[in-house]
């Protein structure tokens, strides 16, 4: 959006490495872009997704990294890859993992759970892993505007299905020059979630609940963005709109930090020696937690295996095994529903790397996708990873085993990853260490934890108190931002069909 500025690499501070901090698109390597104005942007104007063309002269020093906290881990490792300065990153940094918005203050912890460990992604003030780039991405957001010389108000979109919503309501709560409006389908969302987002404080936060289902909301939002009328209209009255969606390559940064920081803990905790190699078992939708990873691997994390875990929608599954990718199948709803997926975009950042960066085979790849449903490259490209999937009643099997086993209580997503690292140890019989990365608290997901601990729910516990017995029935704490949810003010209350959200838009930007 707007002016674009000169890329520049001034940020290292001891002047190690100057180069220049070029991000290109996917599908094309002439459509190039400074950091700042990638992350205003999102996506890049042909449709592709903003890389850095930057990526394989990055490499960090484990041993200048091994004892930094959380946020000069992440500070370090973000000042690689945009082109802030450094009052500018300090204040992403502050905002986001400064400010108490996590309730441990290592922000993630890393857990043994038998031959494995377990990283707890889930201590945000949502519950679950998307809080690690949702708590950060505004302050990224605001900074790359300033950066690019945009002085509207950006206005935040997003369609959820539940997880997404909450998390970026809470990361754009009450940021200056920012407004966000979340939609969620009223036949797609949890008690608790819709709950969750309705009851979220801050004065520029607007909620929607939409009739219909998942599609018919995010349909509604597509139309909404490609509505340039709209958008000329908002734009003489000072506003942009803008997407928190995970395609954004400033979510996807922030994510390779907790990869290095697990490693550390390890190290820490004498499981493994400094520069020892370890895998990752990432339970996977869009592809976006695990490709951190990969950026990790590339940048100098000693990283074995990346281990792709799906639930029954299995479409990356078929994908490591086989070389194609085929959408041309039933979509099933699960006890994982974050996973349930079957476009995983940032798939296509991978694809970049791997086809020797050449932008007209992913095109290609991508045009297929779109057209048919189905491309193919070359199974071969992809030897660090190792992909499986669980079935449900696996996935409910693993949380069971896991928490006779060794007393930690997972979510579904977790157990999934855990059920395809044990697939992987017995396919492989590899004995390096493995970290499971864990997605959302066990609480985000009572029933089918309850279910797996217990059988069938008892009919007169509504979803609150389902929360509560859990926790009586397993000595495991609810985490506070799911606690009390009942008893919260209920503070949005807009419904409309889906015909109805741009007027929504337009009436809450025409507010005050
Ligand atoms: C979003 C999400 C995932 C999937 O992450 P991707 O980056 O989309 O692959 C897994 N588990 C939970 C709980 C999530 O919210």
């Amino acid at each position: 959006m707007v002016s674009r500025p000169e890329p520049s690499g001034q940020n290292s501070d001891d002047g190690a490495i100057i180069m220049e901090k070029v991000y290109h698109s996917t599908r094309s390597t002439a459509e190039r872009a400074g950091a700042s104005e990638a992350i205003a942007r999102g996506l890049a104007p042909d449709g592709g997704l903003y890389v850095p063309a930057f990526l394989d002269e990055v490499h960090f020093d484990l041993e200048a990294l091994k004892d930094l906290s959380y946020p000069d881990l992440a500070e370090t490792i973000l000042s690689a890859f945009l082109d802030f300065d450094q009052e500018q990153l300090d204040a992403c940094i502050d905002g986001a993992y400064k400010s108490g918005k996590f309730d441990i203050n290592t922000l993630v912890q890393t857990t043994p759970a038998g031959e494995a460990a377990i990283l707890e992604l889930y201590h945000g003030p949502t519950a679950a892993f998307k809080d690690m780039a949702l708590t950060i991405l505004p302050y990224l957001v605001t900074a790359s505007g300033k950066n690019t010389g945009e002085d509207r108000e950006i206005v935040i979109l997003t369609a959820t299905s539940g997880d997404t919503g909450k998390a970026a309501l809470e990361g754009f709560k009450d940021v200056p020059g920012t407004k966000i409006v979340v939609f969620y389908p009223e036949d797609g969302v949890s008690t608790v979630q819709e709950r969750q987002m309705i009851t979220t404080g801050g004065d520029n936060t607007h909620v929607v609940g939409v009739e219909g289902n998942f599609d018919d909301t995010q349909s509604g939002v597509k139309a909404i963005f490609s509505d340039l009328d709209l958008a000329d209209q908002l734009s003489d009255e000072g506003f942009v709109f803008s997407s928190a969606n995970s395609i954004n390559i400033g979510r996807l940064l922030p994510q390779i930090v907790y990869y290095y920081k697990a490693y550390f803990d390890l190290v820490d905790q004498g499981r493994i020696q400094m520069g020892d190699p370890v895998n990752f078992s990432v339970p996977t939708g869009n592809f976006g937690d695990i490709l951190a990873g990969y950026y990790a691997m590339k940048t100098g994390l000693p990283v074995n295996r990346l281990i792709c875990a799906s639930n029954q929608n299995k479409i990356l599954t078929d994908f490591f095994e086989s070389g194609v990718y085929d959408r041309n199948r039933e979509f099933h709803k699960s006890i994982s529903p974050s996973m349930d997926i079957l476009i995983s975009s940032n798939l296509e950042r991978l694809l970049f790397d791997k086809c020797g960066r050449d932008a007209r085979a992913v095109e290609e790849m991508m045009d297929r996708l779109a057209e048919e449903g189905v491309y193919e490259t070359d199974k071969a490209l992809f030897p660090e990873f190792f992909a499986g999937y669980a079935t449900e009643d696996e996935t409910r099997e693993t949380i069971r085993d896991v928490f006779e086993n060794t007393g930690e209580l997972i979510d579904p997503h977790t157990a999934v990853a855990e059920k395809v690292r044990r697939d992987y140890v017995e396919a492989t019989g590899d004995d390096t260490m493995t970290v499971v990365l864990s997605t959302a608290s066990p609480f985000k997901f009572s029933q089918a934890v309850y279910e797996s601990l217990y059988g069938d729910v008892p009919e007169e516990l509504d979803a609150f108190s389902l929360q509560e017995d859990l926790a009586k029935k397993t000595g495991a704490a609810i985490p506070a931002p799911l606690r009390d949810l009942d008893e919260k003010p209920i503070r949005h209350n807009y419904h409309c069909e889906a015909a109805g959200m741009k007027d929504a838009v337009v009436s809450f930007l025409s507010e005050e």
